[in-house]
């Protein structure tokens, strides 16, 4: 897509850069370990996440073994006994499924697979893999990528166009825990976030007396494995965590930068699990999560080379790869290039991408004209150097009366403007809106790719 390739081009002159300026034999220094700005409590972690376990429960089988879960409480307890004033307590479950995968749900409830022990070499690995789920829980992750998510549905973009977001972030908390759980809390974490658990992870593996070179011979097996004819068996973990040749590279770094120790805790009891969790018979797997209404269907693309969301009240295609934050109670969407996004300190801005939201109108029947005046009015008051460029134009979209008004204001990718094309279409009770952002420079190549996205519209009749 040519919008993407001249990001891309944009991205690599950086990179260039950035490599002039590197200084050459750095010591070996550790990964600094920032948490991520999030809008919740730490108490809402732990709601969000019993929420998400119940929609996640019933979609895997756990593994009804005294013994065998009562050795991984004992692994993760030996590792969580070093993290000081830990926010939460652990629990853990294991899942009957021969399948590497392993999970920690916000508020750290952490599932690790019988397939984990099947394949680990030895107990330092099945340490590690918990130690990398148990970072993304204490370092907060989902509560994070949950934050970053609302702000794209408009608070920070667009302060203003937050006609249904009534209650503010606590009531969004509150709609996030009573609803949408295992698709918020599941989501696939940014490559920062996993390069952080890796290094979090070696950490507590050292600390705890094992060999974090462990993790990094782990993921190379996967790897192998991966290439090789067992390929299926590592789908789970290999598909959320990808590369994992630069993962052992990170490790490798993380390690020289660690004070010598000496590796020597193991219970003893790792071949005996291993063997019993390969004598499991495997459960039948159960319905993937996901799927229902407003989740994002990858495949069922109704245009070539675009995927397709559906909200509560429309529908929407937009071009493959771009990531979706929707949000099926607010009737909302965003969705962008990872590149057309920018985060800088607390506030996440949409540089190139569309959201899709709603605004209700003040009287309670849809008028086009007026609430549109009235979401411009909002919008431009809301935004800093905003500036309608052009008077609303008429148009029709699936059959209904709509407006394309549009704006610049500065973008957040480059210097200059970006061009921000607000469409309005008329409901019963307000608007459906869309804003499609580009840099003002790349907008003629971004107009086409805007077309199909606006053609693609379906309303909900
Ligand atoms: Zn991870």
């Amino acid at each position: 897509m040519m919008v993407r390739r001249i990001l891309v081009l944009l991205v690599l002159s950086m990179q260039v850069l950035s490599a002039q300026a590197k200084k050459p034999a750095k010591p070996p220094k550790q990964r600094e370990l920032k948490p991520g700005f999030t809008m919740f409590g730490v108490d809402q972690d732990i709601e969000m996440g019993k929420a998400a376990i119940k929609e996640i429960e019933p979609t895997v089988t756990i593994l009804d073994d005294p013994a065998m879960t009562a050795y991984i409480k004992r692994l993760g307890d030996t590792i969580t006994s070093k993290i000081p004033n830990p926010p939460f307590p652990f629990t853990y479950k294991m899942v009957n499924d021969p399948q590497i995968n392993a999970f920690c749900v916000p508020g750290g409830f952490v599932y690790v697979n019988t397939g984990i022990l099947i394949n680990a070499e030895n107990e330092s690995q099945v340490i590690g893999v918990m130690g990398h789920e148990i970072g993304h829980a204490i370092l907060r992750h989902s509560a994070n990528q949950m934050s970053k998510g609302m702000l794209l549905q408009g608070l920070a973009t667009a302060g203003a166009m937050v006609g249904e977001m009534k209650g503010g972030v606590a009531g969004m908390a509150a709609q996030i825990g009573s609803g949408l759980g295992a698709q918020l809390a599941m989501m696939k974490f940014s490559r920062n976030h996993e390069k952080d658990a890796d290094a979090f992870g070696a950490r507590l593996m050292s600390q705890a007396g094992y060999n974090p070179i462990e993790i990094a011979r782990f993921f190379e097996k996967m790897q192998q494995m991966a290439g090789g004819k067992q390929g299926g068996g590592v789908a789970g973990w290999m598909s959320s965590h990808p590369d994992p040749g630069s993962r052992s590279q990170l490790i490798e770094q993380e390690i020289l930068a660690m004070p010598r120790a000496t590796y020597g805790a193991d219970t003893g009891d790792f071949a005996r699990f291993k063997a019993a969790a390969a004598r499991v018979v495997p459960a039948k797997p159960k319905v993937a999560p996901g799927g229902g209404q407003g989740t994002p269907a990858p495949d069922s693309t109704s245009v070539k080379g675009f995927s397709y969301f559906r909200g509560q009240t429309f529908e929407i295609s937009y071009p493959k790869g771009w990531q979706a934050q929707g949000n099926p109670e607010a009737d909302s969407l965003t969705v962008a290039p990872a590149e057309g996004v920018k985060q800088s300190g607390q506030s996440v801005a949409v540089g190139l991408g569309v959201i899709v939201s709603r605004y209700k109108s003040a009287s309670g029947k849809g008028d086009l004209t007026r609430d549109t005046q009235a979401l411009i009015q909002e919008t431009v008051k809301g935004n800093q150097g905003m500036n309608q460029t052009q008077a609303p134009a008429n148009r029709t979209i699936d059959g209904q009366p709509a407006l394309l008004t549009m704006f610049t204001s500065p973008s957040p990718l480059e210097r200059g403007n970006e061009m921000d094309l607000l469409v309005t279409i008329q409901r019963p009770d307000g608007l459906l809106y869309l804003v499609l952002i580009c840099p003002e420079s790349q907008w003629k190549n971004a107009e086409p790719v805007f077309d199909q996205i606006i053609g693609s519209i379906k309303l909900a009749k």
